[in-house]
């Protein structure tokens, strides 16, 4: 196995630290839609595509706090840029919509973000843009889907609901670098970092384990600086012309709770494998879980992370009827220790039924073939509460079933 050396956290302390005007701990939020360039030739030149640093033109151009939150981004991923959006969506739809044109295929795996599969499956034909969607763990299916005109390659870490693992570092030696690879690294902020196993772009719902308080949706980009500059040019850029803008406060705001980020990430993940040893060790139902040692993803998921963060805070559980499931969600409800709700990396435990609810956009016959199992619960485990007790619930929750 390679030494782990790479450290996202140790990337991120050697930013240097951004105060507010007065001198303020914090950095300030640049809340202007528009600046001025005091200097009509300074103006022409960003116009030409001449930027300069520290000089800004309009809020949906480079804007000072999405570039500061950008930095953090790109720290923690160890790429050369990073931009935010107002999406997750908008991060997938706004990368791709730059790299593609009519015409172009696109390689994607069959268990991803609901959402993320209706728009390749319903969206991207729109422009004769057709996707061939594989099992993102089998490299053979994958290069056989690889036609000429094939551009990207989609994937995700810890794939949405399954959580199989991408064994990226193999799959990257595969793949031609004419195809640029993108992950989606939602699920697995810090455990993995996706550029130093093969990506291309790396991009994130915000809206998750990065912001934290499910108060607000945001998306990241992570890429190259040409990559990010295409993007934002002022007459090509899907970034600029599109217009998928963060808020400058929503911005300030994910670069805030992005500085807990590692704390929360290390919670989540150490209740996240104590309640699936718990689970599994009662013998009634599969549980999935990366960082359990039975799980078939295991070494692979060992050798990829990073030290220090575990292998994420999602937990599946195949309680196989929708019966169970539902009874299983209504009483971890009813005793207080989570909601019924779609979305994760929350500090409250989410629980939702997935072929029924994010990954219902995959038809059933998909969904039988990635044996996606109607009684299958996905677990966002949240660190409210003391975690003696939040085992015993779940434990003996499961218990009554
Ligand atoms: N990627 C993954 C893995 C997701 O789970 C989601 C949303 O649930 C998204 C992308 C889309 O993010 P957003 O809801 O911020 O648009």
């Amino acid at each position: 196995m390679q030494e782990k050396t790479y450290c996202p956290v140790r990337n991120l302390s050697k930013l240097k630290h951004e105060f507010g005007e007065y001198g303020g701990v914090n950095s300030s939020i640049h809340a202007s839609t528009t600046f001025t360039t005091l200097d009509p030739t300074t103006m022409e030149n960003i116009f030409q595509g001449e930027s300069e640093e520290g000089c800004y033109l309009y809020g949906r151009h480079f804007q000072p706090n999405s570039i500061q939150l950008g930095k953090v981004m790109a720290a923690i991923e160890n790429t050369e840029a990073g931009y935010p959006v107002s999406s997750g969506m908008a991060a997938i739809s706004t990368v791709i919509r730059q790299l593609l044109k009519t015409g172009d295929h696109v390689v994607a795996s069959q268990d991803i973000y609901g959402g993320t599969y209706a728009f390749f499956k319903n969206v991207l034909p729109k422009n004769q843009i057709g996707t061939t969607f594989v099992d993102p763990t089998s490299i053979h299916e994958i290069q056989n889907a690889i036609q000429e005109n094939t551009k990207v390659l989609y994937l995700e870490m810890h794939s949405n609901p399954n959580l199989k693992v991408l064994n990226l570092s193999k799959l990257s030696d595969h793949i031609s670098p004419d195809i640029t690879i993108i992950i989606d690294n939602t699920f697995t902020p810090l455990t993995y970092t996706p550029k130093n196993l093969g990506a291309d772009i790396v991009i994130h719902s915000g809206t998750k384990f990065l912001n934290g308080m499910s108060d607000f949706i945001s998306g990241i980009i992570c890429c190259s600086q040409t990559f990010l500059q295409e993007l934002m040019d002022l007459h090509t850029g899907e970034l600029m012309l599109s217009g998928p803008t963060l808020d400058p406060r929503s911005a300030w705001q994910l670069q805030q709770n992005i500085q807990t980020l590692p704390l929360r990430v290390q919670e989540h993940s150490t209740r996240a494998l104590n309640i699936a040893q718990e689970l599994e060790s009662l013998n009634k139902f599969p549980v999935v879980y990366p960082g359990l040692p039975s799980n078939p993803d295991y070494e692979i998921a060992l050798e990829q992370s990073n030290t220090d963060y575990g292998f994420g805070g999602l937990i599946g559980l195949d309680l196989e009827t929708q019966a169970n499931a539902r009874k299983f969600i209504i009483d971890i409800q009813e005793m207080g220790w989570g909601f019924n709700a779609v979305s994760l990396g929350y500090y409250q435990t989410l629980l939702s039924i997935s072929g029924q609810s994010t990954s219902s956009e995959i038809d059933p016959q998909t969904q039988e073939q990635m044996q996606l199992s109607p009684g299958f619960v996905r677990i966002s485990v949240g660190y409210k509460g003391n975690p003696d007790d939040q085992i015993t619930t779940f434990s003996q929750t499961v218990k009554k079933l």
